[in-house]
């Protein structure tokens, strides 16, 4: 197949991002590509900035240095003499909605129902008229099996119905880029099951995902690459059989065996 310009282009490109609280650098020089239609995993040890680097893909973060992406286009960076270029906010919003993330603690509004939680951004943020809004709301719920609880307030579902609910949600912002960070870490372990289930059908129908675990047989299965991090920098990145039955890196081994 011949690969054209667009096919070329990452959706996803950091070069160089660099992000510090105070002295501590947690990103440091970071370089990492998403290609359209891929599943990158990303696994590391706790504290080793994997919540940082997802958060500063959607401006949750304001990065220090370098350069992210999203489809070609810039989503925020400074200039080489260290002045911050700022984005206006208009760009910045923009971008944002290229993304959508998925969060441990699912994050939804628990005085809104299910179908509400999934329709509020659509129709406040891309101005979809309710009745719209509605319909694609249904179609999310289908695709993550709760068509039937769509007048459920969340403290009604289960953990795992929870954030297949998030998981419909970010859907809803039909996303070109999907961001979880450790969407089963808060789950009982008989739910991890169904939410990864949900995300493995989006594997297939070839949705874009950053996805942040410590399901390392489930990145194994999900995953086009793995990438290891720790302390900051993306320690390694490949196919999985290679990063997680052959690292290369001494750091990626102890890593694995502590997980094993
Ligand atoms: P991970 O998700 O891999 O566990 P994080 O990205 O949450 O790692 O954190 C990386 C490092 O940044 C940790 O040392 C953490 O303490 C620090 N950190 C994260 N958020 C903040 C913050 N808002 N202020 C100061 N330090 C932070
Ligand atoms: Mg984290």
């Amino acid at each position: 197949m011949t690969a054209t310009r667009e096919d070329e282009q990452p959706l996803l490109e950091m070069r160089g991002v660099v992000k510090r609280y105070g002295d501590q650098e947690v990103l440091r020089d970071i370089g990492l590509t998403v290609r359209r239609g891929e599943v990158l995993a990303l696994i590391g040890p706790s504290g080793s900035g994997k919540s940082t680097l997802l958060r500063s893909i959607n401006q949750l973060e304001r990065t220090d240095d370098g350069e992210i992406l999203i489809g070609g286009e810039l989503m925020g960076f400074r200039l080489a003499g260290g002045r911050l270029h700022e984005l206006r906010e208009e760009a910045i919003c923009r971008q944002r909605l290229k993304t959508a993330m998925v969060f441990q603690q699912f994050n939804l509004f628990n005085h809104l129902t299910v179908l509400d939680n999934i329709t509020l951004g659509p129709r406040r943020v891309l101005g979809m008229p309710r009745a719209a809004a509605e319909a694609e709301a249904r179609r999310h719920l289908e695709r993550v099996g709760l068509g039937h609880r769509e007048q459920a307030y969340p403290r009604q579902l289960s953990g795992g119905q929870q954030q297949r609910v998030a998981i419909a949600r970010g859907l809803s912002m039909r996303p070109d880029l999907m961001l979880f960070d450790e969407p089963t870490s808060a789950l009982d372990p008989q739910l991890v099951g169904e939410v990864l289930g949900v995300i493995q059908d989006l594997a297939r129908e070839d949705m874009t995902m950053l996805i942040v675990t410590h399901e390392i047989r489930f990145a194994r299965n999900v995953a086009d690459r793995v990438a290891f991090m720790e302390d900051g920098v993306i320690v390694e990145c490949g196919p999985p059989e290679q990063v997680l039955d052959d690292p290369s890196d001494p750091r990626t081994r102890a890593f694995l065996r502590e997980e094993a």
